[in-house]
């Protein structure tokens, strides 16, 4: 969709919340800083807190102090971009306030971008009250925050929804994953290099996993985070989504149909699990209390005041049913309260078929992406060691490491939203989420938890500070594969 005439304003709910404040202020302020921003681009928040224009801009300035580095902080830029901001107060559930918007909007002649970053249960009247005001002609795309539901039904409600008054290449659904540059460095590494290509599949590797560690607990996420659960909150979306980009069939451009035309047909071959395989092929379970960082910290039930059966860390062992990957695992694990933070891609491939060093162990080579906190890739590969080998031949294991941050030290590490803000305000929804790709993972993760409640499976407890219940060790040491930790 490149081509596609910027925006000149952006619509905002939510403004007052904490994903606005924290991220998308701060992103829009950064693309700002480095002038990507069309000069007469209006920023209009809302949300009920009753502010006025000044009030808003100085809430602002605020969250770029807090969220900024004080050195990218420009006086003259910062200034630049508080004047781009306005601010209507709405009450989104009482439909008379949505009269106020369109004038504050103004000519939407080269286009809006409205970004909704309320609860999901707030959409529904949201767009209703947008029709009735006249701002979802077809210059008005719409961004929508996650979570789209909580099942496949649920998701399909909001779908159709939005459908009535958006066609599908004017909704932009946000994982924010697809913004951070490792993810999207996922696809030059396997399709902008000869030499991954012919050993990514079944034929070369031995299985895959996909880790999302976190330390932290709860963090005030108290309401949103039971009702979720780990599978949910990230197994259903970031997860699903690295899984796709990594199995997917090479698209045959970089362009927003043909690579989520490749994603689909990877989350439509995800095997499904039911009542009779999910307690074979996956382990939840739930902190208690124990030492991060070597500190003591609460339980979940602790922190969350009462009992619960919410799993905060998930394992799962999948299968992506075709050619390519025929007979290939793909674990995957998630979970709060966990030694480190830290997500990862790890690719085992398969050993050498015939060792010519006898009696000296070779390692298969293994490639490991870290998304995070630091960005690098990571091959690992078998080398000698120096010496003459009177007593024979020694090999090790040495990193053959691309250090990103290092290689590009020079280009600042955009945050996610950034790209994904300045791709909304284009028109290029590449990274953006499909419907079809949506309901696939919804699909996937619904028969899953059923199978739980058919099981009446509840999760297992574990320490906080280890990598989640000791089942999810057996998960894959039966297979006889440890997981990268
Ligand atoms: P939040 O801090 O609770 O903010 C919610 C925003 O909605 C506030 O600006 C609030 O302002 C406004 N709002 C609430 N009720 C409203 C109403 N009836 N009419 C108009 N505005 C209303 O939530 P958040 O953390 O920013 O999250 C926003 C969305 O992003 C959620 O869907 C969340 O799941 C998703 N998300 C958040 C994060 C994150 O890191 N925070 C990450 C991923 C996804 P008033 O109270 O002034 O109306």
């Amino acid at each position: 969709m490149s081509g596609v005439t910027p925006v000149s304003a952006i619509l905002l709910f939510g403004a007052t919340g904490d994903l606005a404040q924290r991220m998308l202020l701060p992103s829009l302020y950064g693309l700002d800083e480095s002038d990507l921003l069309p000069d007469d681009l209006v920023i209009i928040g809302t949300a009920r807190n009753p502010l006025n224009d000044t009030a808003f801009q100085a809430a602002a300035r605020t969250a770029l102090e807090h969220h900024v580095a004080a050195e990218r902080l420009i006086p003259e830029r910062v200034a630049r971009f508080l004047q781009r901001l306005r601010y209507v107060a709405v009450d989104v559930t009482d439909p008379g306030q949505f009269q106020h918007l369109p004038r504050a909007v103004g000519e939407t002649g080269r286009g809006l971008a409205i970004f909704l970053s309320t609860a999901p249960s707030l959409f529904g009247v949201t767009i209703a009250g947008l029709a009735a005001a006249g701002l979802t002609g077809a210059e008005v795309r719409l961004a929508l925050e996650k979570p789209l539901g909580d099942d496949l039904a649920s998701s399909r409600m909001i779908n159709d929804l939005v459908a009535d008054l958006f066609p599908e290449p004017r909704i932009f659904r946000i994982d924010h994953y697809l913004g951070k540059e490792t993810v999207q460095n996922l696809l030059a590494l396997r399709f902008a290099n000869i030499l991954f290509e012919p050993m990514w599949n079944a034929g070369g590797v031995d299985h895959i996993q996909i880790t999302v560690s976190e330390t932290v607990g709860l963090e005030g996420r108290v309401g949103f985070y039971d009702r979720a659960g780990a599978l949910r909150d990230m197994v259903q979306n970031h997860m699903l989504q690295l899984l796709a980009l990594v199995a997917m069939e090479p698209p045959s451009s970089f362009n927003a149909t043909s690579v989520r035309d490749d994603k689909v047909k990877v989350l439509r071959s995800l095997r499904r699990l039911d009542a009779a395989t999910v307690p074979t092929h996956t382990v939840i379970g739930q902190y208690q209390t124990g030492a991060i960082a070597g500190g003591l910290v609460p339980g979940y039930r602790d922190e969350l005041g009462g009992p619960s059966e919410t799993e905060t860390f998930v394992a799962l062992k999948a299968h992506v049913d075709n050619w390519r990957w025929k007979g290939v695992p793909f674990y995957l694990r998630t979970g709060k309260r966990l030694p480190t933070r830290h997500s990862e891609i790890f690719i085992q491939f398969k050993p050498v078929p015939h060792s010519i060093f006898h009696g000296v162990a070779v390692e298969a080579n293994k490639l490991v992406i870290r998304l995070q906190p630091q960005e690098n890739i990571r091959l690992l590969m078998m080398s000698k060691q120096p010496g003459l080998d009177r007593d024979g031949i020694r090999l090790q294991e040495v990193p053959l490491d691309l250090g990103l941050t290092n290689v590009f030290a020079e280009t600042r590490r955009r945050i996610a939203y950034e790209r994904l803000l300045l791709d909304l305000i284009e028109g290029d929804p590449t990274l953006f989420v499909r419907r079809d790709e949506v309901e696939a993972q919804w699909d996937w993760i619904d028969a899953i938890r059923a199978g739980w409640r058919a099981n009446s499976m509840a999760p297992k407890p574990y320490a906080a500070g280890t990598w989640g219940p000791s089942a999810a060790i057996g998960l894959t040491e039966r297979d006889g594969v440890s997981w990268h930790d």
